[in-house]
């Protein structure tokens, strides 16, 4: 009540969006695969290198504390945005997969023996399925995984039945990619406390839509990848408890990651910096801090609001389109789509939307074993933020519905 987004003044905010593509406006649902940048963002950037571009902790001089004061400024602005306790547990990666891959290597492969388990669920993505691989590889450990339903729901129970004495590590996304499935994270998380396992959390899809509040969610890690939330690309966070990072020793090695450094041998940085190792993505950053401060200045609970409406909208519309199949009907979701038309292989209707102006993605969305598990190769998807509108989904839905007779 009382919370409406302004739709047509946000798109203004977004440059890219007033694009034509293939002479028709653009319709950009792909958000999921990469978000579209406001102003603010692409000017953070062009203003560091304009006016301060220097290399973080290392100068004196005024650029370099400039510089490393919106670099550090962007981890402050994540532990705001994310509810960290302390902004010294926020380490900055690259993004998700750089995130998990440090969990992986730095935490999971010194611990895991021989018997021991990790579980996952069937809507992973690769990111969160692929690095557990390769350290049970290593170590003789097992993956697991807790099913899902065929609304694309985690079966709560299942996964708590799993959690069993030999699972040092379970590992679930917040919000599926590929079926806009927001997990009960808190509810899993307690389960897994209970037991003394650390859980870690896929955030990739869930920071775009959701108001994350790690302090509530009661998770021990939290990967996040900042392209996602309308920030520069090869930018993210790994959030991870106190005592937990301070456990961990150091991934990459190099410059900007020790204390001392003697060829004797050598003593490492608190965290995050132990994490940090050589120049970080500094422009990256600044435009990330940009972003964050950008949704700070809209009104959330009207965001989730629209994207709520257009959830319903074009759910409805969808389904009332002949031959299509549905992909995931969580009663919790984001704006996340997946469908397949009868008759019509994925990539030809997302060639042919293409044409009519319409982005979205086609393929496995890097969740082989979810395609799987729906036994499709392949599905598409629209994925929307909350700079898209319901006349936006009215043209999507009616352009499909002309595509969809020329394949048929
Ligand atoms: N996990 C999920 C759920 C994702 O959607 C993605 C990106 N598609 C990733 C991990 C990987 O993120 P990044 O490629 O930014 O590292």
């Amino acid at each position: 009540q009382g919370h409406v987004l302004d739709v047509a003044r946000v798109r203004e905010d977004f440059p890219l969006l007033a694009r034509t593509v293939h002479g028709k406006p653009l319709v950009y649902f792909d958000s999921a695969n990469t978000a579209q940048k406001p102003r603010v963002v692409i000017d953070a950037v062009d203003r560091y290198y304009r006016e301060f571009n220097a290399n973080v902790a290392r100068a004196v001089h005024q650029l370099g504390e400039e510089a490393t004061a919106a670099y550090e400024g962007a981890r402050d602005k994540l532990a705001r945005f994310l509810g960290a306790p302390s902004r010294d547990e926020i380490v900055l990666t690259s993004g998700t997969t750089q995130a998990i891959n440090l969990v992986a290597y730095s935490w999971a492969l010194p611990r895991l023996r021989p018997g021991d388990e990790i579980l996952v669920t069937t809507m992973e993505h690769h990111a969160n399925i692929v690095p557990w691989q390769l350290v049970c590889e290593r170590t003789g450990a097992r993956l697991r995984v807790a099913p899902i339903s065929e609304r694309g729901e985690l079966v709560v129970e299942r996964f708590v039945e799993a959690l069993t004495p030999a699972v040092k590590l379970a590992a679930v996304a917040h919000v599926s990619n590929v079926l806009g499935t927001i997990n009960p994270v808190a509810e899993l998380a307690r389960a897994t406390r209970r037991r003394g396992i650390p859980l870690l959390v896929d955030g990739s899809q869930a920071a775009p839509h959701l108001a994350v509040d790690l302090r509530t969610l009661g998770c021990d890690f939290y990967a996040m990848t900042g392209h996602k939330l309308f920030g520069p690309t090869g930018t993210g966070a790994l959030w991870a408890r106190r005592e937990i990072l301070h456990d961990m020793p150091p991934f990459f090695g190099g410059g900007e990651m020790i204390r001392e450094v003697r060829f004797e041998g050598t003593t490492f940085a608190d965290p995050p910096h132990r994490f940090e190792a050589g120049t970080p993505n500094i422009s990256g950053f600044v435009g990330l801090g940009a972003a964050i401060d950008y949704l700070g200045g809209l009104d959330h609970a009207a965001l989730v609001a629209h994207e709520r409406a257009l959830l319903d909208h074009l759910t409805d519309t969808l389904r009332a389109v002949p031959g299509v199949r549905l992909f995931g009907e969580a009663a919790h979701k984001v704006p996340v789509v997946s469908f397949l038309v009868d008759g019509a292989h994925a990539h030809d209707l997302a060639t042919l939307l293409d044409h009519e102006g319409i982005a979205l993605r086609s393929g496995h969305h890097c969740a082989h074993p979810l395609m799987q598990f729906f036994g499709v190769p392949a599905t598409l998807r629209a994925s929307l933020a909350f700079y898209n509108t319901h006349e936006e989904i009215e043209r999507f839905v009616a352009a499909l519905a002309r595509v969809r007779t020329l394949l048929a």
